[in-house]
C-alpha cells in the first residue's frame, strides 16, 4: 500500500528533510509509490496572524517544492480545510481513500500543532482495511527537543548551560550533522489513478492576507526569494564573506552582517543540519564550535543557532508559552496602559524615538528587522508605553516574513531590562547610517545629534525637521516601569 509524507509549513523542502527520507525508504522497500500532501487552512493562517509575506512565502515554496517533486515522478497533493478543526479530517479522510498504510511527518512542538497531530494519531488503528500508522520525526534542530536535562532530569531553560551541554553533545557526536538524501525517484508507471494527484495546484493566499498592491509583492519577493537553491546561495555567501566577521559586526543593523536566514529556517526551506554541515566545513571539517577551537565568527553565528534549538525544547517543555502567556507567568499579572495613540505610534514609526522608529520603518519595508531592533523596539512597547507585549508579539506575526511562534515569543518574553534607545543607537549604529536611511526625516542631521535630535538641536533647528518630539519622556516611563512590574508581580 502506498506511502505519504504530509508536509507541514515547517519542512518545506525536499533535501536533508527527516519524514521524508524516511517514507521515501519504506516506499522504495516496498516498492510502493510515494505521495506527498499538504493541508492549505486559510483559517490556520489567520489564527496565526500570518504575515502576507510569509503566507505568500510558504505558498510560493509550495509551489516549487511541488515540481522539484514531479521531477522526481512524486505528486504533492493540495488538501483543502477552511477551518483548524476541519485539517485533521481532510488529512484522514485522504488517507482512508487513498489506502495509504504508512504516513510521516516532522514534529511541530507547539500544544495546539502536538494535538492536531495526537489525533491524527488516535485516528490511525482502525479494524479495517484502512487502519493506517503514522511516525514523527525530529526535523527542526541538531539535538532533539526535551532531551538537554539539568542535573535534576529537569529540561533546560537557562541559555548558558543548554549551549554548553550542546557544544558537547555535538562535539562528541558529530553524526548529529549529518544530512539524509532527497527522495528517490517514484518507479515510471504511477498507476491510473495516482495521475490525477499530478493536475493539484497550489495554493495561493487567501484574500485578506494577499499583499497591499503589486509594488510590495516584488520588492519582498526580491528581498526574500523563495526556493532552497536561493537558501543555499545565501548561506554559502554569507559563509565566504560575513561570518568571519560576525562577531564584531552582528549588532551593528548599518551593516548587512547577517545571514538573514531566518525566514528560510522559519519554513523550514533550509535543514539546520545541512547549514551546520556547511559551518562545519568552514571549521575545517571540526564539529568543535566553541569559542577557543573555531573562529570566533563562526562560534558567535552557531552560538544565535543555538538559541533557536533552545527555544523549540522551551516551547515543547513549557506549553504555555505557545497559549499566549509568558514564560515567567509572574509578568500576567501586569497591568498594562491601554494607550492606543501610543501603540499606533509604535507601529508607524513615529514616536520621535529615532532607532525605535528605524527599526518599525524596516519592519514594514522588508518584512524583516534586525536582531539588535527588534530588542528595542518591543524594550520600549511594553515598558516605556507599558503596553501589553502580546499586542507587540501579534504584530510581528502579522508583519514578519521569518515569523517563528518559537523565537517570537521568546523573544518577546518580558523583563526588568529598559533599553536606553539613544544609547543603544550609539553604540550600534556609532555613524547613524541605520537611523538616516529609515528616518529619512533625520537624514541631513549631522553627528550625534541624529541619534536624539529633540534634545540635541535648538528648538528652531528641531521643528525644520518634521519630526515628532518625543511621545514619552524615557527616564520617566523607566521608572514607572519598573515600580508597576514590582508591584503587580509582588502578589502573583
Ligand atoms: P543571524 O544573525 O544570521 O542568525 C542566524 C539564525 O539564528 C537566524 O536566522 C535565527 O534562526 C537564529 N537566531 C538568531 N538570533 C536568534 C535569537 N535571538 N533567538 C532565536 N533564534 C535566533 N527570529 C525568528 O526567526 N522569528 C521571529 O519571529 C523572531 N522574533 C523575534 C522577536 C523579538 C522581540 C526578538 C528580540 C527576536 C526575534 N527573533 C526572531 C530572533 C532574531 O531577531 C532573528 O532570528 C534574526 O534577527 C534573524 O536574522 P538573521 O537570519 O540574519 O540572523
Amino acid at each position: 500500500r502506498n506511502v505519504l509524507h504530509w508536509f507541514r509549513s515547517k519542512d518545506l523542502r525536499i533535501h536533508d528533510n527527516q519524514a521524508l527520507h524516511a517514507a521515501s525508504s519504506l516506499a522504495k522497500e516496498s516498492k510502493a509509490p510515494l505521495i506527498c500532501a499538504y493541508v492549505n487552512c486559510p483559517a490556520e493562517f489567520r489564527w496565526h496572524g500570518t504575515s502576507p509575506a510569509r503566507t505568500d512565502f510558504i505558498c510560493e515554496n509550495l509551489g516549487l517544492m511541488q515540481t522539484e517533486l514531479k521531477q522526481l515522478n512524486i505528486p504533492l497533493v493540495f488538501l483543502e480545510a477552511s477551518e483548524r478543526d476541519e485539517i485533521v479530517p481532510a488529512i484522514v479522510d485522504f488517507i482512508r481513500e487513498n489506502g495509504f498504510s504508512h504516513v510521516f511527518a516532522n514534529y511541530e512542538y507547539e500544544i495546539d500543532e502536538l494535538r492536531r497531530d495526537i489525533n491524527v494519531l488516535k485516528a490511525g488503528p482502525d479494524d479495517s482495511s484502512k487502519a493506517f500508522q503514522i511516525s514523527f520525526h525530529h526535523d527542526q534542530t541538531v539535538v532533539e527537543p526535551g532531551t538537554m536535562l539539568t542535573d535534576n532530569n529537569k529540561p533546560m531553560k537557562i541559555f548558558t548551560p543548554y549551549h554548553r551541554a550542546w557544544l558537547a553533545e555535538v562535539k562528541s557526536n558529530p553524526g548529529l550533522l549529518d544530512t539524509v538524501p532527497a527522495p528517490s525517484k517514484n518507479p515510471g508507471d504511477v498507476s491510473g489513478e495516482l495521475k490525477s494527484f499530478f493536475d493539484s495546484k497550489p495554493p495561493t493566499p487567501p484574500k485578506e492576507k494577499q499583499f497591499k498592491d503589486e509594488s510590495e509583492r516584488k520588492r519582498i519577493r526580491s528581498l526574500w526569494p523563495a526556493g532552497h537553491d536561493a537558501a543555499v546561495a545565501r548561506l554559502n555567501s554569507f559563509l565566504g564573506d560575513k561570518i568571519e566577521d560576525y562577531a564584531t559586526t552582528r549588532s551593528n543593523p548599518a551593516k548587512d552582517s547577517t545571514s538573514r536566514l531566518s525566514a528560510y529556517f522559519a519554513a523550514g526551506v533550509l535543514s539546520i543540519r545541512e547549514t551546520l554541515s556547511a559551518v562545519r566545513k568552514a571549521n575545517k571539517g571540526s564539529a568543535d564550535f566553541s569559542q577557543s577551537s573555531s573562529g570566533s565568527g563562526i562560534a558567535s553565528w552557531v552560538r544565535e543557532l543555538v538559541f533557536r534549538e533552545l527555544y523549540r525544547q522551551t516551547t515543547l517543555t513549557t506549553p504555555h508559552t505557545a497559549m499566549n502567556l509568558p514564560q515567567n507567568l509572574k509578568f500576567d499579572f501586569v497591568h498594562w496602559e491601554d494607550d492606543q495613540e501610543g501603540y499606533d505610534r509604535w507601529e508607524q514609526g513615529t514616536l520621535g524615538v529615532p532607532f525605535v522608529d528605524a527599526g518599525m520603518r524596516q519592519i514594514k519595508h522588508e518584512a524583516y528587522m534586525h536582531n539588535r531592533l527588534r530588542m528595542n523596539v518591543s524594550s520600549y512597547l511594553y515598558c516605556n508605553l507599558l503596553i501589553d507585549y502580546r499586542r507587540g508579539e501579534r504584530y510581528f506575526a502579522e508583519t514578519l516574513i521569518d515569523w517563528d511562534l518559537n523565537n517570537n515569543t521568546q523573544g518577546w518574553e518580558p523583563s526588568y531590562t529598559v533599553f536606553n534607545p539613544v544609547s543603544q543607537a550609539e553604540k550600534n549604529d556609532p555613524e547613524g547610517e541605520y537611523i538616516r536611511k529609515w528616518v529619512p526625516e533625520l537624514k541631513d542631521v549631522e553627528g550625534k545629534a541624529v541619534f536624539d535630535p529633540y534634545h540635541r538641536l535648538s528648538k528652531e533647528e528641531f521643528e525644520k525637521l518634521g519630526y515628532p518630539a518625543p511621545y514619552v519622556d524615557w527616564h520617566e516611563t523607566k521608572q514607572r516601569a519598573i515600580e508597576r512590574f514590582k508591584s503587580d508581580m509582588k502578589d502573583a
